[in-house]
């Protein structure tokens, strides 16, 4: 089959551009190196300027047109995520490598957290208070932030800029989205379908390039705030600029997430959980879980269980029917897994499965579970890709206090049927994100998500009502008749 190869630009006040002052850069499909998915133009700092000069134009018109305005564009919006799901999914399968399902799935809640966000923009959360004088009022409204970089990864290349994106627009802002490299072409069909859907010229702009686009976006004093999606360090510089320049930013990073499966646990749920969330979108989620807690003698059967998940898995091309496991995203993200897992064997860990399904190929790495303790390096820093470790411990007590024991903080789950250990759970993981007998993965479009400690930071959460809280400013108005002439 021939197919065109899309090529990729960037949408800058309306206007499609393919400019490339940094060269053109080929976007990959991991799982068939031998077919490119399409070109795209790299641009650079003044490419970043345009598009914040654009966006700089566009925001007082768009926040005039007030929510109900605004509204009506972003459900045309989820309609047309909604209709062109298969399509997304197709495009987003084939740059970042995740089956057809998961992919499809970031397409539909897409389209659910626009219609989500337009109703709630028109939902009034204005408050009114009592005065001591008489005849006045105070009332809190909701301006929006203005102009808003959002930086976005590459491992949920739709849904990820989408939870930024519908508030943000929701609320009155004008966008400069600057996606990940490796997702350049999944981010130009979604900034074509708000084009679509009627957003207009410069309310979003997309650049298309390498992380220091991203950096002039950052430092550009004319950006109100930076909602940023990524690793901790790029995390950590994006919020050093901003806030030295008293900007506001919002950060989700890494993680290291543990599942605690008890005695009385259900098994059956335990496993399928903690297969499900160690090696599903093949390890790349924030929320993976790294880390499963054995608490005393269920250790030996739940890793025979574990073991035999981890074999059942079909490791394969994400577009093929029946597999549930993807390659990684790129040659450089396996040569990291694959160099975490060399240095965890020669730690000491206890390798218990690897998945034999694996295909060849740059970008496939097996699925592998470890038995290990503290002292292995995989056991502490966040290895993005389909590895975890079973850890032993012998008391409650000791479970929570491991579970705790990392520097992050963004999800955490507990299989247990007991009462206690449950409201112990709920107040004691130092996570953002806690599930009692699930997954430490997915979470819904409707409540607020983020984590803890080097997770966000102090960062406001996404999602649900709170998104609105980094997308809009709260002002104070006390308001009282003058008297009559
Ligand atoms: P990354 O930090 O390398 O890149 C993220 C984005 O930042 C990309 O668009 C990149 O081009 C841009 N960027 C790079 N350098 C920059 C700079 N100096 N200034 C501004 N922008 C810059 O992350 P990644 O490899 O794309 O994604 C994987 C990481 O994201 C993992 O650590 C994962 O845990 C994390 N993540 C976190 C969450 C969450 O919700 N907490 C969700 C998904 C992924």
């Amino acid at each position: 089959m021939t197919r065109t190869a899309p090529q990729g630009a960037h949408l800058i006040g309306g206007d499609w551009s393919t400019d490339a002052p940094g060269g053109t850069a080929v976007s990959q499909n991991p799982a068939r190196p031998d077919e490119p998915v399409g070109e795209y133009p790299l641009g650079d700092s003044g490419t970043a300027s345009d598009a914040v000069g654009a966006a700089v134009e566009a925001q007082a018109s768009w926040r005039i047109l007030g929510f109900g305005g605004r509204a009506r564009i972003m459900e045309r919006a989820a309609v047309l995520f909604d209709e062109r799901a298969d399509e997304l999914a197709l495009m987003c399968t084939m740059e970042e490598g995740k089956t057809l399902a998961e992919s499809r799935g970031e397409a539909v809640l897409a389209a659910e957290t626009f219609r989500y966000q337009a109703g709630l923009a028109k939902t009034s959360t204005e408050r009114i208070f009592p005065t001591n004088n008489p005849g006045e009022t105070i009332r809190t409204v909701r301006a929006p932030l203005g102009v808003v970089g959002i930086v976005t990864p590459w491992n949920f290349p739709i849904l990820i800029p989408v939870w930024k994106i519908a508030p943000a627009l929701a609320f009155g802002n004008a966008v400069i989205w600057k996606p990940a490299s490796n997702t350049p072409l999944t981010s130009v069909a979604i900034a074509r379908l708000l084009g679509d859907a009627g957003v207009p010229a410069g309310v979003l702009n997309l650049i298309l390039g390498p992380g220091s686009m991203g950096g002039a976006v950052v430092a550009d004093e004319r950006v109100d705030g930076v909602s940023f999606t990524g690793s901790v360090g790029v995390g950590r510089q994006i919020r050093d600029v901003v806030t030295a320049r008293n900007g506001r930013v919002q950060l989700e990073l890494g993680g290291h997430n543990p599942c605690i499966v008890f005695g009385d646990a259900d098994l059956d749920m335990a496993v399928a959980a903690a297969v499900g969330g160690a090696m599903g979108s093949t390890g790349q989620k924030c929320t993976a879980t790294r880390r499963i807690i054995a608490v005393g003698d269920i250790h030996d059967e739940l890793v025979d269980r574990l073991v035999a998940g981890v074999q059942n898995l079909v490791v394969g091309d994400g577009q093929a029917a029946g597999v549930g496991i993807g390659p990684l995203v790129s040659p450089g993200a396996r040569a990291e897994v694959s160099e975490a897992v060399a240095q965890a064997r020669s730690e000491g860990a206890e390798t218990v499965a690897v998945n034999g399904t694996t295909p060849d190929g740059p970008c496939f790495y097996p699925p592998t579970l470890f038995v290990g303790g503290t002292d292995l390096t995989i056991t502490r820093e966040e290895v993005f890709g389909p590895v975890s470790t079973v850890m032993r411990v012998d008391t409650e007590d000791e479970a929570f206090a491991l579970a705790n024991d990392t520097e992050f903080g963004l999800s955490a789950s507990v299989f247990t049927n007991d009462m206690w250990k449950i409201d112990r759970a709920v107040h004691e993981l130092q996570a953002g994100l806690i599930k009692v007998n699930g997954p430490t993965t997915g979470s819904e479009i409707h409540a607020p998500f983020g984590g803890e400690k080097n997770s966000s930071g102090h960062a406001a959460r996404e999602q649900g009502d709170t998104a609105q809280e980094f997308f809009t400013r709260t002002r104070t108005a006390y308001v009282k008749p003058g008297r009559p002439r």
